[in-house]
């Protein structure tokens, strides 16, 4: 399996490459050249399964000769040994017809986890094998931060160090990045806000003297590796529920584009998915890019799910790519008019496409809490904000005789106060994180600058 950019002006690379290298020379991000296929029978047979064994067939094209069988299934084994549920993502049922699956379950209490634990043995598997050593650099304005630490925490071949805004994290996202002990986990504190540590983190990037120097990588959500473990959940999903023979919705609480576009992979291989609905916060770009075809950044608004307050939604260039019959150029000009323009309007035939494929709603704020509070009080069970807004979505968009599943992304206790305003209770960290007050802080603090920056990284990694 080969891998192209969706700028069209890059090598085609290896599964093992465009995983390392993140994004494509030309600015790209990479897409399998062609979508693998899983025929009925190869549905079915996922059925009584367990995750890692779903999780392998599902995989096992995209990967090609990166990983022996044997290596895959060490490295999903590992990977999906740290989720606290044996099921890895369960599903509750809320209603006739009406279901949550539960990404939450890993080490860190959101779904970003599904794909980082994965990267991570990923990473360290490659690695070893050529002799090499990286520095993971990212930001992160919450939760992707604590699910790379997690994720690459005491691994040998990696060092993570993470930039997060002074002060803007909440106290149990914070602790989650401060905590861990393994000396190869840099916990960084930024003066400044999120957009400042994105931009320090771009500056690196852009220094190709240290880019070498440190060996610079990157996992953030653009990252193939990322997408494709998220590809598992719907399928692991839709066989529960009856797949292949029975078809299943999907409302998925979204914000860069990953998740929902993992859910469209798997539409594309095959997977029986009646509709695949996009909900987002007030945040709205997605759902505004459907109901008028225009493509256009607006000024983020904070919100209660804040994972979901983005501007642009980086992964939808994969989805533009197929929308423009796989045209890198076409896919070049319409970003080089986001940054030029702060946006793009479709073409008549991607527009269709894009409705075909994809319904879509928002939530607003009240929306949101008072989801929180109906769903406490007549199913007993708690959502956190991201979750609740897709709850809220599906409801909207669900129709008769179809399963609607709402993919729930971060455990409520990772929100505490949105959910105890809302509906009244205080979640619980779960047993496993009940001592995170308790547990030793490690951070540096670091001016917002980049010479600063280069040198507590290069001491940091010193060994
Ligand atoms: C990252 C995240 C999302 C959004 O997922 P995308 O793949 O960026 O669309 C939703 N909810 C939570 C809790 C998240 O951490």
């Amino acid at each position: 399996m080969k891998y192209i950019s969706t700028r069209g002006q890059a090598p085609a690379l290896s599964f093992e490459d465009a995983m390392l290298s993140g994004l494509a020379v030309d600015g790209g991000l990479y897409v399998p050249e062609t979508w693998p296929q899983m025929s009925a029978a190869d549905i079915a047979a996922l059925a009584g399964l367990s995750y890692e064994d779903a999780a392998y067939r599902v995989i096992r094209p995209f990967v090609g000769d990166t990983f022996s069988d044997d290596e895959l299934r060490g490295i999903l084994a590992r990977a999906y040994g740290s989720f606290r549920h044996p099921a890895r993502v369960p599903l509750v049922q809320t209603g006739p017809n009406e279901f949550i699956a539960e990404l939450h379950h890993g080490p860190t209490l959101a779904f970003k986890d599904v794909a980082m634990q994965l990267i991570g043995q990923m990473f360290e598997a490659v690695l070893t094998r050529r002799g090499e050593r990286v520095t993971i650099v990212g930001a992160t304005s919450g939760d992707t931060g604590s699910a790379a630490i997690e994720a690459f925490k005491g691994l040998e071949a990696v060092d993570v160090v993470i930039l997060y805004p002074h002060g803007r994290v909440s106290d149990v996202q914070r602790r989650q990045m401060t905590t861990p002990a393994e000396s190869n986990v840099h916990a960084v504190a930024m003066d400044g806000d999120f957009d400042d540590c994105q931009a320090r983190l771009k500056d690196m990037f852009n220094d190709a003297a240290f880019r070498g120097e440190v060996k610079l990588a990157g996992v953030n959500s653009i990252n193939w590796a990322r997408v494709m473990a998220q590809v598992v959940y719907y399928f692991t999903t839709a066989v529960s529920l009856g797949a292949p023979h029975r078809k299943v919705s999907f409302t998925v609480p979204t914000g860069n584009f990953g998740d929902i576009f993992a859910g469209y992979v798997a539409k594309r291989m095959g997977l029986p998915i009646a509709r695949l609905v996009i909900a987002t916060n007030q945040n709205d770009i997605l759902h505004r890019t459907l109901q008028s075809g225009a493509h256009r950044k607006e000024g983020v608004v904070p919100s209660i799910s804040p994972s979901m307050d983005i501007q642009v939604s980086s992964n939808f260039e994969r989805l533009l790519f197929d929308l423009y019959d796989r045209e890198g150029e076409a896919v070049a000009q319409l970003m080089a008019e986001l940054g030029q323009q702060g946006g793009f309007v479709l073409s008549q035939g991607a527009l269709a496409r894009l409705r075909a494929e994809f319904a879509s709603g928002a939530c607003s704020e009240a929306e949101t809490s008072e989801t929180i509070r109906m769903m406490a009080d007549t199913t007993g069970e708690v959502l956190c904000p991201h979750s609740a807004v897709a709850v809220k979505v599906a409801r909207e968009q669900g129709a008769s005789g179809v399963p609607m599943v709402a993919l729930a992304t971060a455990h409520a206790a990772k929100f505490p106060d949105a959910v105890e305003a809302a509906c009244g209770q205080r979640p619980n960290l779960p047993p496993h994180m009940a001592d995170l007050f308790a547990r030793p802080e490690r951070v540096t603090r670091c001016a917002n600058d980049l010479t600063a920056l280069k040198t507590l990284i290069r001491e940091k990694i010193a060994r």
